[in-house]
């Protein structure tokens, strides 16, 4: 089997980002997944999609300058501040890594096994080889949470947002939509927009609507309300200053802030294609649900009287959003996972983004417990690609110093050669 310093699992923001910052520092890696499909399958599913970050807020990172979202964009004549298409966004992504990571190997990690002080990974190709270090970036892959009391529905009446695969699908049908955040809001828009009959079950007692950022704040807004990449305030402000500030917090304040950062609300540029055009139920919890002849019968009860009422549609659709839960990364074998500390069902990481299983790291989203919420965002790639490889190189240059050598001088072109870079120390196995 051919050995590799470094294997990436997932070839979005943070997996590239954290190939970019590798290859910079000529420390041999692969990476593995099509690149920037999250983005991808969500554009493709049709309608009018934007990000909720700034454009300035959603950069992949590479040590080399010009690569900016605002970089790719502005020369195009396409949004630089907000709101950006989804579809721009992808398309940002996949020229990032045509310029910046062109080996990417676009193929699944299905199993990834202890192997010695190393990891066995098989692929969905059928290739075996083994790594030093792993590094999970799968983003929120696996984690989609929907309520036990849906569990028992089939899947062609019950979806969860992330698996809407095209919302002209849902055309002439009776759609319930449950759940107040931005995933929520805006499939319920799409669903209308698409020919669809959307209603939004909602526990709380209103929908909370994010504001537009003022374009020339006064300089009490500039004081109060300061702009960064995670959104206006001095909490937003604080955690993109200093991403790695709250790793050193106490995990029991650090957990509970993670859970209550940002609400769920919904985007300025949402709320007219919402608020106004669709039926809304706020304080109201579906207590039960059932298939009944092909359709599906939801039972709600509503916090303002004590009855239970009845609603049958076509589908729901679950916007209840992501539990980061370690036990569903089923690509880890079992007995690693059961060996991985959690802070909740999160991984547990050190400073340096890596589990209790020496040599498994994980960036992006799974991390956002031991490191605060910037890195559930694409925000958070930079510094986790900057510390990861600060990290991975000085253990390879150690290792360099005692037995194979993952370090070479830089040559002219790290990318002449091999589609792949740094290939250097596929020296043993
Ligand atoms: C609807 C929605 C809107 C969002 N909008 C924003 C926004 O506006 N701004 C923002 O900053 N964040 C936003 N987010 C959060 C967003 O998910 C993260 O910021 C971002 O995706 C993190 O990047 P990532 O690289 O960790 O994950 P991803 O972009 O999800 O990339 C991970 C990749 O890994 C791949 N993968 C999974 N398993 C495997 C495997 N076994 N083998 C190989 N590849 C695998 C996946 O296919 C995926 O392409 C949004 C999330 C949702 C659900």
């Amino acid at each position: 089997m051919s050995r590799v310093a470094v294997a990436i699992i997932g070839a979005g923001p943070y997996g590239l980002s954290l190939a970019a910052h590798l290859s910079a520092r000529k420390l041999e890696s692969r990476i593995f997944g099509h690149p920037m499909r999250f983005w991808s399958d969500i554009a493709e599913a049709g309608g009018e999609r934007y990000l909720k970050s700034f454009c300035f807020g959603t950069n992949l990172s590479t040590p080399a300058p010009g690569y900016s979202f605002a970089d790719y964009n502005e020369p195009r004549g396409l949004e630089t501040f907000e709101p950006c298409s989804i579809a721009n966004f992808t398309e940002y992504g996949r020229w990032f890594q045509q310029h910046n990571v062109p080996w990417v190997e676009p193929v699944e990690v299905e199993n990834v096994d202890r192997q010695g002080d190393g990891f066995v990974i098989s692929l969905s190709d059928g290739e075996r080889f083994v790594a030093d270090r792993v590094v999970v970036a799968t983003g929120l892959s696996g984690f989609a949470y929907v309520p036990p009391v849906l569990a028992s529905l089939p899947p062609d009446l019950a979806v969860h947002t992330s698996g809407v695969k095209s919302f002209a699908a849902f055309t002439g049908r009776d759609v319930a939509v449950i759940g107040a955040g931005q995933s929520a809001l805006e499939a319920a828009a799409l669903l209308g927009e698409a020919g669809a009959r959307p209603q939004l079950l909602v526990r709380e007692s209103s929908v909370r609507w994010h504001d537009r950022s003022s374009l020339e704040p006064s300089l009490w807004e500039r004081l109060r309300w300061p702009i960064s990449g995670l959104g206006r305030g001095l909490k937003a402000k604080a955690l993109t200053q200093f991403p790695g500030a709250m790793h050193r917090v106490p995990a029991k304040w650090r957990t509970q802030f993670v859970n209550d950062h940002l609400p769920a609300e919904g985007a300025w540029w949402l709320r007219p294609r919402v608020e106004t055009r669709l039926p809304i139920h706020l304080g109201v919890a579906v207590v039960n649900a059932r298939e009944v002849s092909g359709r599906v019968a939801l039972e709600l009860r509503f916090a303002s009287d004590a009855g239970e009422r009845r609603l049958v549609v076509d589908h729901v659709i679950a916007g209840s959003g992501y539990d980061i839960d370690v036990a569903n990364l089923t690509f880890i074998s079992e007995h690693l996972r059961c060996a991985i500390q959690r802070l909740g069902r999160a991984p547990k990481l050190n400073a340096s983004f890596e589990a209790s299983v020496s040599g498994l790291h994980f960036v992006g989203p799974s991390s956002a417990m031991s490191f605060g919420p910037l890195f559930r965002f694409v925000i958070g790639a930079e510094y986790s690609a900057r510390v990861v490889s600060g990290c991975l190189s000085a253990r390879a240059g150690l290792l360099a110093g005692h037995q194979w050598g993952y370090w070479r001088p830089a040559r002219a072109s790290p990318h002449s050669d091999l589609q792949r870079p740094h290939r250097i120390a596929t020296l043993v196995g």
